[in-house]
């Protein structure tokens, strides 16, 4: 399956600028953040379903990447779980706007949620990795055989981790979240 979404734009800049003033956050996060724009892609792929039964996709190269990667982990016995892959600008704003909603402040919120149009995810090539060994999205993911398999064998597939622990971006360390990088 394919989409068309959105692509680099003053259009697309003056979107994002729109829903962060809507949610109330204050200019200039790109800098405050230390967080780049990320952009939506044009060509999505059916990456079938993650461990909640939830339809996922990626680019195709991230798809192909993933999948190969997933596959040569399983051959040595470690199982990598697809928690959530490609996250729309929209998807994002909606999800921030619900935490807020629920109490949550908006700092609280944005440790551990990019703003939109900041998150990873918004480009097809991130993917959020869980065990079995352990609830998924905690930092004691560090402590499982899947993590391990990552940190030696990830990088063979093209797949980085974006916020290791002590990073200077906003985002808190998120050890089971893996992006797919376009110039290997
Ligand atoms: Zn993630």
């Amino acid at each position: 399956m394919a989409i068309k979404t959105d692509i680099d734009s003053p259009q697309f800049v003056a979107r994002i600028s729109e829903l962060h003033t809507s949610l109330g956050i204050a200019p200039g996060y790109e800098r405050s953040s230390g967080l780049p724009l990320q952009h939506e892609p044009t060509v999505l792929a059916d990456a079938g379903q993650d461990m909640y039964g939830r339809d996922q996709r990626l680019t195709p190269e991230a798809l192909s990447a993933w999948q190969q990667m997933r596959d040569a982990a399983a051959a040595e016995g470690v199982e990598l779980c697809l928690v959530s892959a490609f996250r729309s600008v929209d998807y994002q704003a909606a999800l921030i706007r619900k935490k807020i909603e629920s109490g949550r402040s908006l700092d609280d919120v944005l440790r551990v949620n990019a703003a939109p149009g900041f998150s990873e995810h918004h480009t097809g090539r991130a993917i959020d990795i869980a065990s079995p060994e352990d609830a998924p999205l905690q930092e004691t993911f560090e402590n499982t055989r899947a993590f391990k398999w990552l940190q030696l064998n990830a990088g063979h597939f093209g797949f980085v981790m974006t916020y290791p622990r002590g990073h200077l971006h906003a985002i808190s360390y998120e050890p089971w979240h893996w992006c797919f990088q376009l110039d290997q």
